[in-house]
């Protein structure tokens, strides 16, 4: 069989394979990018339809290219995000080959380098960088069984609200996903129930500035590691509607019924942890904590933004905060849907390496694996709390080019010396 030789392995197509082709490029180092279907395939068919950018176009692109269609302050639709990595790859030529997927990458035994197995053939690879994705297996927890005669999906599966049967809904998990989702379908007109764990919830704008503006500036993108306590702290946004606060108490206000943690499900009966009110509190402090960062760096700097004394305004808690639902009998509350917006994890098993911690997660350092040559990209906090967005993975893309230039001028010498 004809073994064809490349430099450098880019796994994936997203916007992480492609901030690393750019890089690689910049370098002058040969590579070529493999993606199992299309440019920025996630995009485009594991999104719902109405998804916009979380972030404004300003801040959530590549810094060589702006979004075409929209403005600086808006929120891209996901097919727009999708075909901005389409003419992104054509502006810097990317070396890409669509539709051929990545089977089984193993290093040599003895020598440097992979031997990587596609649906296409077999590769040889000096260097292998793995980029499939920060989110790429949906985790559906095994609460309700499958027998119940509800629809069951998970948020990278859901569309709009046309596709639910006729009924009420429950949203597990108010991270972006969720929290958009049962908002999209409370305005459908269907009843809405929604279950609220451990969140942060930036306020969307505050003096004039978005909140990926307060995060920059404040440094807070760069942070390297989650503080601890907030590993299962997931953070609620929405670039919908032009961009909008999530404000819990509002939804529910809205008609929205809000309940707890998610615990399990018996004989038909979801239950919910008693931690309503404390999540909600929690999600308040973090809000309010930004506004007094935001405060304080406008007086340090002397900036000239309007006051907002009004965004500190919280409202009083509704009745699903003060008498909060512990048990929910699903066919009483007409419940014919749940749509769980859980996460994501990841899959490796294609890759037979032992860099893997026992979760199944690659052991690394800013992506840098212990296995000399091969590497990760687009990792949620690879880097920084920013690794996992557009703009992060462009600049870590930067940093593991630089990795890969250093070890190659180091193989160059060898070869040349003999
Ligand atoms: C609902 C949602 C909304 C988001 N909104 C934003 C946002 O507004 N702003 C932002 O900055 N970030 C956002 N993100 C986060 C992040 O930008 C996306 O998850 C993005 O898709 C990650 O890009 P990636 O290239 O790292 O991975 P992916 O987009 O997952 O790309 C990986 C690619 O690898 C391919 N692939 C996988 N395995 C193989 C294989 N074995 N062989 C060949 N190809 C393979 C896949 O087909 C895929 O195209 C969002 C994430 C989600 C889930």
């Amino acid at each position: 069989m004809q073994v064809e030789k490349v430099d450098t392995l880019v796994i994936g197509g997203g916007q992480a394979g492609l901030a690393m082709s750019e890089h690689l490029s910049a370098s002058g180092l040969s590579h070529l990018v493999l993606e199992r279907h299309r440019i920025a395939e996630r995009w485009r068919s594991e999104r719902w339809d109405s998804l916009v950018a979380n972030g404004p176009a300003w801040h959530d692109r590549f810094p060589g290219m702006t979004f075409p269609r929209t403005g600086p302050d808006g929120f891209p639709p996901k097919e727009e995000v999708a075909d901005y990595f389409v003419a992104y790859a054509e502006k810097i030529a990317a070396p890409i080959r669509c539709g051929v997927a990545v089977t089984k990458v193993e290093p040599h035994a003895g020598r440097p380098g992979f031997r990587v197995e596609t649906s296409a053939g077999v590769i040889e690879a000096d260097n292998v960088v793995a980029a499939t994705g920060p989110f790429q297996v949906p985790l559906i927890p095994s609460v309700v069984p499958a027998d119940t005669g509800i629809q069951q999906m998970h948020s990278s599966a859901y569309r709009n609200p046309g596709q639910l049967p006729a009924g009420a809904v429950l949203v597990v998990g108010a991270g972006s996903s969720g929290v958009q989702i049962a908002d999209e379908l409370m305005r459908a007109g269907r009843r809405v129930y929604l279950s609220v764990g451990p969140h942060e919830r930036p306020p969307r704008a505050y003096r004039g500035r978005d909140f990926c503006w307060w995060l920059g500036v404040l440094g807070l993108w760069d942070l390297e590691t989650r503080e601890p306590g907030m590993e299962h702290v997931t953070i609620a946004v929405s670039g919908a509607h032009g961009g909008y606060t999530i404000d819990f108490r509002r939804l529910a206000e809205m008609g929205m019924i809000l309940v707890g943690r998610t615990e399990g499900c018996r004989d038909g009966v979801m239950s919910f942890a008693p931690d309503l009110a404390e999540n909600l509190a929690r999600g308040d402090a973090s809000y309010l904590s930004l506004l007094d960062a935001a405060d304080a760096f406008v007086a340090a700097n002397g900036l000239d933004l309007p006051e907002e004394p009004e965004a500190r305004r919280i409202g009083p808690d509704p009745d699903c905060v003060t008498h909060p639902i512990r048990q929910l009998n699903l066919a009483d509350a007409g419940i014919t849907a749940i749509i769980w917006a859980t996460g994501f994890g990841v899959d490796y098993s294609w890759l037979k390496a032992d860099i893997f911690d026992e979760r199944g997660r690659p052991r690394h350092v800013r992506g840098v694996t212990a296995l000399p040559g091969l590497y990760f990209l687009g990792l949620p906090w690879q880097s920084r709390r920013g690794s996992s967005f557009i703009w992060g993975v462009w600049h870590d893309a930067k940093f593991l080019a630089d990795r890969i230039a250093t070890r190659h001028k180091y193989m160059a010498y060898h070869e040349a010396a003999g």
